[in-house]
């Protein structure tokens, strides 16, 4: 419940620290509870022992939620294959970089790379070698352990990585804390689940135009938290809200749309593409900030800094902020894009490669978690950026019969691995 207006307001200031950076969090930290502040800013409200940021301490997946590549094998596997199938239609290049930002506990990179090593043949001349983009000391640790077996270097000699090791299947592996600190250069990025963990800003319209939705004390309960809107216009509402708007109430991650425009320089500039899912929306829902604890959800307000924040991807949002420098496709829905990708008959090979029935019980409930539309199927989408020379022939407008048709994206339509 917001509280239209609240004039209790004790300092629109607050709101230029409602950043990502967690030093000026620190800096702030003895006004935490003093300050009437952003969500974004709230994200890192500090627990009990004083640490900033659920994922720097927590990390969560597991623990307060669960992931598709968690539920079952064939998500990266797919995946796997819709990196080699874009490889292959942009020219079979001598060299790439798997960019995963947010791996979790690093299974999707573990289930891709044996896609990989099972399909050695065809990137036997290709040199591959993967980058995680990981904040959390705590997962770090877990993936490297799933990915390496834990032989891993710290701070290696002449690189921007904070860890190094080599996977079981013999490729290198380079840990970074931000994007900025992965080499450019021809990469496929993958980002699922990452972009609805970063902070957002939410934003109402009123007849006076429009507000931030902010966390304040409430004056009327001891230690208890409430949203109030801010009294005026605020920094963030000047900024973030786009002047075509037609909701009345909106969610917005700017850390979302710097993090898209970096990945669409790069394609632009390297080549390259970038693959992203998450649960969200093509610029149509309003409210969907909430929390999760321990599977459950969670009240965003009780006991902050100990839950999972999340709010939905706004994709529409997204594809502006790629505007101009790469193509877009999608979203489309998890269903669809894994039925494009051969979902089906992954699950029959497996099916027929078990003769044992709780593993065959297994694998079907996983398949129905992944594609029934009442549960991740159609609340999960899929989003890509690609260089536009990859969906449309440079010369293509002037001359239509000029060229070859180019081959389809897959997963947005029929994977073909010719
Ligand atoms: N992709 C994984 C896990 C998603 S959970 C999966 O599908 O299972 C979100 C992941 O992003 C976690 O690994 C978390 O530690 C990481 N993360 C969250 N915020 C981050 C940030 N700002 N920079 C880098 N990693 C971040």
């Amino acid at each position: 419940s917001i509280t239209s207006l609240a004039c209790n307001v004790k300092s629109s200031s607050s709101l230029s620290f409602c950043t990502d950076c967690c030093w000026r969090a620190s800096f702030f930290l003895p006004s935490f509870l003093l300050l009437t502040c952003s969500l974004a800013f709230f994200s890192f409200f500090p627990s009990d022992e004083g640490e900033i940021g659920y994922y720097t301490r927590r990390g969560g997946v597991g623990e307060d939620f669960v992931t598709s590549p968690e539920i079952s094998q064939i998500f990266g596997e797919l995946i796997g294959i819709w990196y080699i199938s874009e490889w292959m239609a942009m020219g079979k290049q001598n060299a790439f970089q798997l960019v995963e930002l947010g791996p979790g506990t690093g299974t999707l990179t573990d289930d891709i790379l044996r896609v990989f090593n099972q399909l050695a043949s065809l990137l036997s001349k290709c040199d591959v070698s993967i980058h995680l983009v990981e904040v959390s000391p705590k997962l770090s640790a877990i993936q490297a352990e799933m990915l390496t077996g834990g032989k891993v270097q710290s701070n290696p000699e002449n690189k921007s990585a904070y860890m190094k090791g080599i996977s079981k299947t013999g490729i290198p592996i380079y840990w970074y804390r931000d994007i900025q600190d992965v080499p450019q250069g021809y990469s496929f990025y993958l980002a699922h689940e990452f972009l609805d963990a970063l902070p957002i800003h939410k934003f109402q319209r009123t007849e006076k135009g429009w507000h931030e939705v902010l966390v304040d004390l409430d004056p009327e309960v001891p230690d208890q938290l409430r949203f109030v809107l801010s009294p005026s216009r605020t920094p963030a509402t000047e900024n973030f809200i786009q002047p075509e708007e037609t909701r009345d109430h909106v969610e917005v991650c700017p850390e979302a749309g710097v993090l898209i425009q970096r990945l669409a320089c790069r394609i632009e500039k390297d080549g390259g593409a970038a693959l992203i899912a998450d649960y969200g929306h093509d610029g149509t829902k309003t409210d969907t900030f909430r929390g999760f604890r321990n599977h459950k959800l969670h009240d965003v307000l009780k006991a902050p800094g100990t839950a999972d924040l999340t709010a939905d991807v706004d994709f529409s949002y997204l594809r502006k902020m790629a505007e101009g420098r790469t193509a877009t496709l999608g979203p489309i829905k998890q269903r669809e894009f894994l039925k494009n990708m051969g979902i089906d008959l992954r699950l029959q090979v497996l099916l027929q490669n078990s003769r044992d029935s709780a593993t065959h019980e297994q694998l079907l409930h996983s398949f129905d978690m992944l594609m029934n539309p009442k549960k991740m199927g159609d609340c999960f989408h899929f989003f890509a950026l690609l260089p536009h020379h990859r969906v449309v022939h440079p010369t293509k407008k002037d001359n239509p019969q000029s060229k070859s048709p180019l081959p389809p994206v897959a997963g947005f339509s029929e994977l073909s691995l010719t």
